[in-house]
């Protein structure tokens, strides 16, 4: 569904290529797109007819096994991160396929599995390199240009190309992990008790939501394939009894699942067990929303547009930004949302192009049906580029004239436009 034909792409491999480009780019008057892995939505990661700085050359991360730490080159991905932390019997927490960009996901916030116990990918970051738009370098931490690190830890690519991150790592190793599916007959039930069994679950439990339809094709089974389905997918940083332990009194509430693949498994095996259902070339459309309760008419309005999916791969996730993202206060970074429950996100996926219209009618039909049960804004990384302005105020709330504010000092003239923009003038 991208299909922008830049009029050059800056490979770059470092900080120097990084400051040429960015040089390059505004000297010539060039609309400029940065993009690291590739993966957003709406395509922001490349403009038509403008300039593109590709960081997916800057690969590289560094741990530093004493201090927990892993300096991340802007190139990586999800996978290129898991790979080099395991080794140390550590990660970061970020997001949930292992081909998405690491710097996107960042900029924007960042959540996955282990954000219930450890927060968002923002609320570990430690600092930040930057090329601004005037081709300066400058670092961004607590310490060291504040406000601009306050404004990264959110507010996307508005205010720089970050060329590196240094996150902070935490003890994951082998985790207790897998999907359980459902007969979608039994969703209400099981959206009911999940919602009340969340707040109470062990925060070492990742444990998102989805409707979605079983895809037929191995490693399913051939008897489920085609069959919607309501699926929990757990993720536990523990032992096999203790994750066992902690979902006992969600299950023992639950009718027998279709399949339960739940197992012991080294964390970047989960984090790539979905790479296989979405490789590079799909249409996609999806719409985001910020959830904090799923009140029983909202549980019906899903269960009505879940049922009219018009493809195997199209899905509605709810994913937890609970316990630790709960306990960092929204002002504290420039991602507001901080009182959901869920970021939800509806996607409608296929690989045939001829799809692209129903899939994305799907899409706006079934959020509009569940968005009056929602809080308004939503998660940057899961809009799309037709949601207009008041959707991104939505989003950032208190925060939006704050950064603003930042904008204007560190990018006035709106260099980095190709984005979930936040103007200078606004
Ligand atoms: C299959 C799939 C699964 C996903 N799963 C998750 C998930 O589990 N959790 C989650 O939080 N999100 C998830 N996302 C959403 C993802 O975070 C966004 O799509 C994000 O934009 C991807 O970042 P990227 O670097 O790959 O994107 P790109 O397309 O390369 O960049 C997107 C935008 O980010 C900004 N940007 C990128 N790199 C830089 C940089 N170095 N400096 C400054 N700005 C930059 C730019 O504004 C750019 O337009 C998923 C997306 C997909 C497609």
């Amino acid at each position: 569904m991208i299909d922008k034909r830049p009029r050059l792409i800056a490979r770059c491999a470092d900080v120097a290529d990084v400051i040429a480009a960015v040089n390059f780019g505004r000297d010539n008057g060039l609309l400029v797109a940065i993009r690291s892995g590739g993966h957003n939505g709406p395509g922001l990661g490349s403009v038509d007819d403008g300039l593109v700085i590709d960081l997916s050359p800057v690969k590289g991360v560094r741990v530093d096994p004493t201090a927990q730490t892993a300096r991340v080159g802007a190139g990586c991905t999800q996978g290129d991160l898991d790979h080099a932390t395991h080794a140390f019997g550590l990660a970061a927490p970020a997001g949930i396929i292992s081909t998405t960009g690491i710097a996107g996901l960042t900029l924007s916030g960042g959540h996955g599995h282990l954000s219930r116990k450890y927060g968002l990918t923002i609320d570990n970051l430690i600092e930040a390199d930057v090329v601004l738009a005037d081709g300066t370098f400058v670092t961004a931490s607590k310490e060291k240009n504040a406000d601009l690190f306050w404004a990264l830890r959110g507010g996307g690519g508005n205010f720089g190309v970050v060329t590196s991150f240094l996150f902070q790592l935490h003890p994951v190793s082998i985790v207790f992990a897998g999907p359980i599916a459902w007969d979608q007959k039994h969703a209400r039930t099981i959206m009911q008790r999940y919602r009340e069994f969340l707040p109470q679950a062990r925060e070492e439990l990742g444990l998102f939501l989805g409707l979605k339809k079983v895809l037929s094709s191995a490693p399913f089974p051939e008897d489920f394939w085609g069959k919607r389905i309501c699926l929990l997918m757990c993720c536990y940083n523990g032992r096999e009894e203790d994750g066992r332990k902690a979902l006992a009194p969600l299950l023992g509430a639950l009718p027998d699942p279709w399949f339960n693949w739940m197992g012991m498994m080294p964390y970047p095996v989960v984090q790539s067990m979905f790479d296989g259902l979405y490789p590079k070339g799909m249409q996609w459309y999806w719409r985001g929303d910020f959830v904090k309760t799923l009140p029983d008419e909202a549980i019906d309005a899903h269960l009505e547009q879940a049922g009219k999916t018009p493809s195997e791969l199209s899905l509605m996730h709810l994913y937890p930004i609970d316990g630790a993202v709960h306990r960092v206060r929204k002002d504290q970074t420039a991602w507001n949302c901080r009182y959901a429950t869920w970021s939800m996100v509806i996607a409608g996926i296929d690989p045939n192009p001829q799809e692209a219209g129903p899939i994305t009618r799907w899409t706006k039909a079934y959020w509009d049906a569940v968005h009056p049960y929602d809080l308004g804004g939503a998660y940057p990384n899961f809009m799309m580029d037709d949601e207009g302005d008041a959707r991104l105020k939505a989003t950032y709330g208190d925060n939006y004239a704050r950064l603003v504010t930042v904008k204007k000092k560190y990018d006035p003239a709106n260099f980095f436009r190709v984005n979930q923009n936040i103007q200078p003038a606004a």
